[in-house]
């Protein structure tokens, strides 16, 4: 918007201007082009077993390759294809380029599952179970080996029709995962209702386990919890040696982190998992990774 308005006028930038909605709209008019161009990228992160080390799968994340922009992250576009209406058609490119990568990791010998995320707004496509059922079948992949992440807020805020979505989902075999654990306002009752497999504890626990007692209990809880639904729990965002030894003895099942791995192209997981991948400068995880 400054820069628009040109010359020696100064214009303090606030994101409600003009010139800011007309960039969005520039911006949105690009990523609808970015799909057909194969402009998004998905990069893959690896959730490791806490008691082994072993890779308990693999969650994809979308960026864009812009053209001159560059890597930009799912904050800067996922907002702009929810509200301009074509989160869906993104949302279906990520899970055939996630079906892909699966179909071609295993006939190159990698057994592996991978998470996709799925927005609140694509469990409204009537048509999201049978375009997921397709794609698994066009790769001739069980469908035990994909799995759905959808936030706990999406989760607890939907409607019947988008319930009955996960439950149709669900009955394909696909796991589902609520993320963002602990953020949302859930009613236990509710929980217990939802076809889920997997609780993914918010990063933000993790981060404040060391300093704060409140948060340790909150993890302690939840993890207990989700034991007595049989759900297994992974905590995100682990980047320390000492968060990964306090979700360990939490009894956490899955530890996903910076501190494990970034989010990596799909052209760098077979080296990671052969070589246990990058280490991090000065730690080492607790347990040996699986070859
Ligand atoms: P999320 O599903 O909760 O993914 C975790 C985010 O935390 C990812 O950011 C990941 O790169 C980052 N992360 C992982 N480990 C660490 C860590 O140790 N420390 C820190 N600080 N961050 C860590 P990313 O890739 O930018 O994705 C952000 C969000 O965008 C995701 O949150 C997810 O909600 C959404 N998203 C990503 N890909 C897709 C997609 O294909 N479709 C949809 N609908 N949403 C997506
Ligand atoms: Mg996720
Ligand atoms: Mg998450
Ligand atoms: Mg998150």
């Amino acid at each position: 918007a400054a820069k628009r308005a040109g010359g020696s006028t100064c214009v303090v930038y606030h994101p409600s201007m003009e010139g800011d909605a007309g960039e969005q709209l520039a911006l949105q008019q690009e990523l609808r082009d970015a799909i057909d161009h194969g402009e998004l990228r998905l990069y893959y992160q690896p959730k490791v077993c806490s008691r082994n080390g072993r890779v308990h799968g693999w969650e994809a994340l979308v960026r864009w390759q812009h053209p001159r922009r560059g890597l930009l992250g799912p904050a800067v576009f996922i907002p702009l294809a929810e509200r301009f209406g074509f989160i869906g058609s993104l949302g279906q490119w990520v899970v055939d380029e996630a079906c892909a990568q699966l179909a071609r990791w295993r006939e190159a010998g990698l057994d592996c599952r991978i998470a996709v995320n799925v927005s609140p707004q694509q469990l409204r496509q009537a048509d999201l179970a049978l375009r997921i059922e397709a794609a698994l079948q066009r790769h001739a992949l069980a469908p035990a080996n994909l799995v759905c992440e959808i936030t706990e807020s999406a989760v607890m805020e939907n409607t019947e029709q988008e319930r009955g979505m996960l439950d149709r989902i669900a009955a394909l075999g696909v796991r589902l995962s609520i993320d963002d654990f602990g953020t949302g306002y859930s009613s236990l009752a509710h929980l217990r209702k939802i076809p889920a497999r997997q609780l993914k504890i918010d990063r933000s626990f993790v981060t404040d386990l060391a300093t704060s007692t409140e948060a340790h209990a909150v993890l302690d809880a939840i993890v207990r919890l989700a034991h007595a639904l049989k759900m297994e729990v992974v905590a995100e965002g682990v980047e320390t040696q000492a968060q990964l030894d306090a979700l360990t003895r939490l009894d956490c099942d899955i530890l996903q982190g910076y501190f494990i791995a970034r989010p990596m192209p799909a052209e760098q997981v077979p080296a990671w998992v052969a070589g246990r991948g990058p280490r991090l400068p000065g730690a080492e995880p607790a347990f040996t990774m699986a070859r």
